[in-house]
């Protein structure tokens, strides 16, 4: 069985990938970076989601010699022109910084209304085989911001989008809801034939 490593170390996302490659029949195994302790985690230089998932694809694979997946998602705002896309982990200046990025965005958006508070959470994933080869795929979750943060479930913007249709935010989502429509899930979801195209 061909092994499969997922450029991460946060084990909901292995579990996320593992039950949709399950579920769609494919028998690799998934095995997250922490599988390699020794590998350093890659410099996320790119400018688009797909740059940066890519980068960390091939860094993967090249350090391993096995086939690499990868993603790289954020939130975009219609009207602050797609910010804070990929600078969505550290747009209050502190990387991982939740509660702070969360609260900068929303007093950005104080004055907007919301007719103009559109987003989307965007992802993309990659897959990269050690020889070079690549392909990437991207999904979204396109809703509308809140004035205020709403539910304890999720992490980071979460609270405050509301997706299309739902009257709740992400946060009041259970995760299975959640997985269901994110542009995480989506992603995953459009790796399925590339992962069969490439590795049969
Ligand atoms: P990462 O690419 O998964 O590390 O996500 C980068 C940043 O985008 C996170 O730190 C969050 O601020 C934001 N983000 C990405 N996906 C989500 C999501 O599903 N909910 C809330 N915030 C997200």
């Amino acid at each position: 069985m061909t092994r499969l490593i997922l450029a991460t170390r946060n084990a909901g996302k292995i579990t996320e990938l593992r039950a949709i490659l399950a579920d769609a029949g494919v028998t690799h195994e998934l095995v997250g970076a922490d599988a390699y302790p020794e590998i350093p985690d890659v410099k996320e230089t790119g400018v688009t989601f797909a740059e940066n998932a890519l980068l960390k694809a091939h860094a993967l694979a090249k350090a391993t010699g096995l086939p690499a997946v990868a993603d790289d998602s954020g939130l975009c705002v219609d009207v602050l022109g797609g910010a804070p896309g990929i600078f969505s982990a550290r747009w209050s200046g502190r990387h991982g910084d939740d509660q702070a990025n969360l609260e900068l965005l929303l007093a950005q958006l104080l004055d907007i209304d919301t007719p103009h508070r559109g987003a989307h959470f965007a992802c993309a994933a990659a897959l990269a085989l050690p020889d070079g080869t690549e392909r990437v795929v991207e999904g979204r979750l396109r809703g509308t911001l809140r004035r205020s943060p709403h539910g304890t479930n999720g992490f980071g913007y979460d609270p405050i989008l509301q997706p299309e249709g739902d009257s709740r935010t992400c946060a009041e989502l259970t995760p299975d809801e959640k997985n269901a429509i994110s542009h995480r899930g989506k992603a995953f979801r459009a790796l399925v034939p590339v992962v069969k195209e490439l590795l049969g």
